[in-house]
């Protein structure tokens, strides 16, 4: 008898492939568990059950055919900011309501390709601009191992289906945190990837330096299976990198003997929860137990992180989201004129942090304000990113916790920014240096709510990375759904 919801994605592709489960009964069991749980979690913006079942039909067909593929027929999840041909994409603002691209993001298209299920579309925080997905203008979403509390974000939507078992996996998107600080909440792996290691084409820009897809599973090897898919050059984005991609799931398994796991003692920082960081600690000791060895690192600049992010990021929000206008994208707002018509728009169809976002950015790269904001912001950047390159000549990993606490109660934040923006100090910096990283599940806290472990590699060695993060896993063992959500399983 086995329960499809223990199942991860290669033992689903067994099931699937030996016929003793279908496609379509698998995505009829997860469209009905939606259903039945997603009332109380608000993780989906929308399912698309008409498309879902299409492509399970489809699926079963070349499954029927023999074609074996790493996603093929499987279920997942999509951070509602991945533009998806004739599916409503909003990235939960009211001013893409209704927008239905013409046309499919490189990673759509790539899951395409491998045969995936399109379930629905995970809430997220607007155009990605939070830490606890509540900046939706539509949902917000809960954690479900505390629904009282929030799962992170801005990809909350996608760590909280994953971790209550509404979708194989799902996909979110990683500017400051946004994968792995939900993730580490809500008890799945999230990583983000290299930047330029997945191609941001059809990726809704919030911060185009700083953007990388990647993806949100219940176990290490999911997230292998799924970043071989995903991952590759592509043309069509020109900060894609045209490196071989490696095979991901050869490096799990792999002994870590002499690996070098560097702790830069920046980031086990004051003010962060106990039982954070004695969980992290406990996690290093499982490493050296397999045989790595312990480095102290510095990563001095770490501490400008948050400030510098703050100031790239709004300034290239600023100029990305000048094309909302009402013109070409969603919503429209009539007025007397052109310009009134784009102030009426704009106030309406943005909510008040993306708003925030856009008066800083176009402050900081206003005439008399670049050189001393975003200039210094980028030189700043740059002594981040040295840090780190010097930090990896002594080591092969950085391991750190993914977020200073666990997860917050549901508005507890809402009313102070500065608090909720340094949520992500510890995940920032990787995104400004470009770098891989994963949240991996190391613990509880002492009430019961996820602890996220972060494992940072050099550019490109996102293998290094799962190699690690799969001992801890192996010994750790945490990827269960929360006994609330278990009702209704479907055995074969
Ligand atoms: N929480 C961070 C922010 O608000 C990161 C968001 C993200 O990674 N998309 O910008």
């Amino acid at each position: 008898m086995t329960d499809f919801l223990d199942c991860d994605i290669a033992e689903t592709r067994e099931l699937l492939k030996k016929k003793e489960l279908t496609s379509v009964e698998l995505t009829t069991f997860y469209l009905d568990r939606i259903k039945e749980h997603d009332v109380e979690l608000a993780s989906y913006l929308r399912t698309t059950e008409e498309l879902a079942m299409q492509m399970a039909q489809e699926a079963d067909r070349r499954i029927a055919m023999g074609e074996d593929q790493p996603l093929l027929g499987v279920p997942l999840g999509i951070k509602d900011i991945l533009c998806t041909k004739g599916v409503e994409t909003t990235c939960a603002s009211q001013i893409l309501k209704g927008f239905v691209p013409p046309y499919d993001a490189t990673v759509i298209g790539r899951l395409k390709g491998s045969g995936f299920v399109h379930l629905g579309r995970l809430n997220m925080d607007e155009f990605a601009m939070g830490s606890s997905t509540e900046n939706s203008s539509f949902q917000v979403t809960k954690n479900p191992w505390d629904t009282t509390r929030i799962p992170g974000g801005s990809s909350g939507g996608s760590a909280a289906a994953v971790a209550a078992g509404l979708c194989s996996a799902a996909l979110g998107t990683d500017t400051g945190g946004s994968i792995r600080q939900p993730a580490g909440l809500c008890s799945v792996v999230g990583m983000k990837p290299t930047y330029g290691r997945v191609s941001r084409y059809g990726l809704i820009a919030f911060a185009s330096s700083l953007d990388q897809i990647g993806p949100v599973t219940r176990n290490v090897r999911d997230c292998a299976t799924i970043l071989r898919v995903i991952c590759g050059h592509d043309p069509l984005d020109s900060t894609s990198i045209p490196e071989p991609v490696p095979d991901y799931l050869a490096s799990l398994g792999r002994e870590i003997q002499g690996m070098r796991i560097g702790l830069p003692k920046e980031y086990f920082i004051e003010g962060m929860d106990r039982d954070v960081k004695e969980s992290v600690e406990q996690s290093v000791k499982i490493l050296e137990r397999n045989g790595a060895a312990i480095v102290p690192v510095s990563l001095p600049h770490s501490e400008y992180a948050v400030a510098v992010y703050y100031i790239i990021c709004t300034a290239e929000a600023s100029s990305n989201l000048a094309r909302y206008d009402g013109v070409k994208y969603g919503m429209r707002v009539g007025g007397k004129d052109i310009i009134q018509m784009y102030k009426k728009t704009r106030s309406a169809g943005f909510g008040s942090e993306v708003k925030r976002r856009i008066i800083l950015g176009t402050y900081v790269l206003s005439s008399g304000y670049y050189d001393a904001y975003y200039r210094k912001a980028g030189q700043v950047r740059t002594l981040i990113r040295q840090d780190f390159d010097k930090a990896f000549e002594r080591c092969d990993l950085i391991v750190t916790p993914v977020s200073p606490t666990t997860a917050f109660k549901i508005g507890e934040r809402t009313e102070d920014p500065l608090t909720m923006y340094l949520s992500d100090i510890l995940t920032i910096p990787v995104n400004l240096a470009g770098l891989p990283a994963i949240s991996v599940p190391c613990g509880f806290d002492a009430t019961g709510l996820p602890i996220g472990m972060q494992i940072i590699g050099k550019p490109l060695d996102e293998s290094t990375i799962l190699q690690a993060a799969f001992v801890v896993e192996q010994e750790i063992g945490l990827n269960k759904i929360p006994e609330r959500f278990r009702s209704r399983g479907y055995q074969s």
